[in-house]
C-alpha cells in the first residue's frame, strides 16, 4: 500500500496490514448480522464466541492448558499493577518486585501504597542498561510474589531467562514482547499485556492466570478490581471493550497463520539483527544503549554523537516513510519499536539510512 509508512511508534503501535483489512472488510455487516462488531450486545452469541475463541488461540499459541484462564480486562497494564498488589498481596506477606525500567518502577510503586514492597532487585543505579543476573535477584521472606517486566519497553532491554525462585510465584508484564518469542510461560502464574505493543489496539489488556493461584485471591476487593469476579464472568463482569477484544482475536488468528510464535519469534530476531548490526558496525558512531547480551528484540534503543545529528537522523527516516523513530525522553536518542508487525522491510530501510547515515556524518 502506497501510502502506509513503517511504524516504529513504541505504543499504540503498528498493527498487521491483514489484520485491518480484514476488519475492514467485517466493519459495517460483521457474520451476516447486519451490525459492526462495535454496535452488537456484548451478551450476543457473535460476541461471546469472539471472546471465546481469542481466550482459546491464546492459550494455544502459548502451549498452555486448561490449567490458565485468560481474561480480557481493561485500564490498561496500568491497573494490573494495582490489581495484583489488591489481590496477591494479604497482609504479612511482602510483595517482591525486581525494577529493570520505568514501568516496573511504576508496578513497584502502586504495590509500595497497598502493602509491604521489598527490592527484589534495580538496575536503576545503572541507567536500567541490564538485566539482573540471578545472583543479583534476592527474595525477601514471606514472598507474596515476585514481579518482572520481561522487555523493558523504554530502556531496550529483555529478559533472557525465568528467575528460579522455589514456589515463590511469578508474575509478569510483558506488554511490550508478549507473543514475540518463545519463552516458557508456564513459569509464570500471572501473565499480563496491555494490548496496544503487541496484540491490538489500546483498551484491553490480556491476564493469563494459573487457576491455583486465582484460587487465593482475596476476596474483600471492589469486584471490578477483583480477579475471581472477572474470572466467575469469563470476561463479561460488565460491558468490555469489545472492539479491541475483536481486534486482538484477528491478530492471534494472523500470530497462529504465520506459524505462531517459534516461527514469529525467529522473524523478529533476524528483524532486531539487522538493526543491531548497523550500530555494532558504525565503530562507535551509534551507541546502543543496552549491555549486548540483553539487548531487546523488540525495542532498539541508541545515540548518536549529539541532539543535532539524532534530530538531522529522524527528519531523514520520516522523508523515507519510517516514523515514530524518537527516543522516550529519559534515554533520549533513538528508539525502534518494533512488534510483531512490524515487516522485515521496515528494519531492512532502517539498517541501511543507518549505515549510510553513518558513513556521511560519522
Ligand atoms: C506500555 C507499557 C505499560 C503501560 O501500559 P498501559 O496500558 O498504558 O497502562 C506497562 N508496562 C510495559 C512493559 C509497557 O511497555
Amino acid at each position: 500500500m502506497a501510502n502506509r509508512v513503517y511504524n516504529f511508534y513504541p505504543g499504540p503501535a503498528a498493527l498487521p496490514l491483514e489484520v485491518l483489512e480484514k476488519a475492514q472488510s467485517e466493519l459495517l455487516d460483521y457474520r451476516e448480522t447486519g451490525m459492526s462488531v462495535m454496535e452488537i450486545s456484548h451478551r450476543s452469541s457473535e460476541f461471546e464466541e469472539v471472546v471465546i475463541s481469542a481466550e482459546a488461540l491464546l492459550l494455544e499459541l502459548y502451549g498452555l492448558s486448561d490449567d490458565y484462564q485468560v481474561l480480557f480486562l481493561q485500564g490498561g497494564a496500568s491497573m494490573q499493577f494495582a490489581m495484583i498488589p489488591l489481590n496477591f498481596l494479604p497482609a504479612g506477606t511482602v510483595a517482591n518486585y525486581t525494577v529493570t525500567g520505568s514501568f516496573a518502577e511504576k508496578a513497584y510503586q502502586e504495590a509500595s501504597r497497598i502493602g509491604e514492597t521489598y527490592l527484589a532487585a534495580s538496575t536503576k543505579e545503572n541507567g536500567h542498561r541490564y538485566i539482573p543476573r540471578p545472583g543479583e535477584i534476592k527474595i525477601s521472606e514471606n514472598a507474596a510474589y515476585l514481579h518482572m517486566t520481561t522487555n523493558n519497553t523504554i530502556y531496550g532491554t529483555q529478559w533472557k531467562y525465568v528467575p528460579d525462585c522455589g514456589d515463590v510465584p511469578i508474575v509478569a508484564d510483558m506488554s511490550s514482547d508478549i507473543l514475540s518469542r518463545e519463552l516458557d510461560i508456564s513459569s509464570f502464574d500471572l501473565a499480563y499485556a496491555g494490548a496496544q505493543k503487541n496484540l491490538g489496539p489500546a483498551g484491553v489488556t490480556a491476564v493469563i492466570i494459573r487457576k491455583s493461584l486465582l484460587q487465593t485471591a482475596a476476596d474483600n476487593v471492589p469486584a471490578i478490581l477483583s480477579y475471581r469476579e472477572h474470572a466467575a464472568a469469563r470476561s463479561l463482569y460488565n460491558t468490555p471493550p469489545c472492539f479491541a477484544i475483536y481486534i486482538l482475536k484477528l491478530v492471534l488468528e494472523w500470530v497462529k497463520e504465520k506459524g505462531g510464535i517459534q516461527s514469529v519469534g525467529k522473524y523478529n530476531s533476524k528483524k532486531a539483527s539487522l538493526v543491531y548490526r548497523a550500530i555494532d558496525e558504525s565503530e562507535g558512531f551509534y551507541r546502543g544503549h543496552a549491555a549486548v547480551e540483553d539487548r531487546s528484540a523488540m525495542n532498539v534503543t541508541f545515540r548518536l554523537p549529539g541532539e543535532e545529528l539524532e534530530k538531522e537522523f529522524l527528519a531523514e527516516a520520516a522523508n523515507e516513510g519510517l516514523v515514530g523513530l524518537k527516543g522516550h525522553r529519559s534515554v533520549g536518542g533513538i528508539r525502534a519499536s518494533m512488534y510483531n508487525a512490524m515487516p522485515m522491510e521496515g528494519c531492512r530501510l532502517l539498517s541501511r539510512l543507518m549505515k549510510d547515515f553513518c558513513s556521511r556524518k560519522g
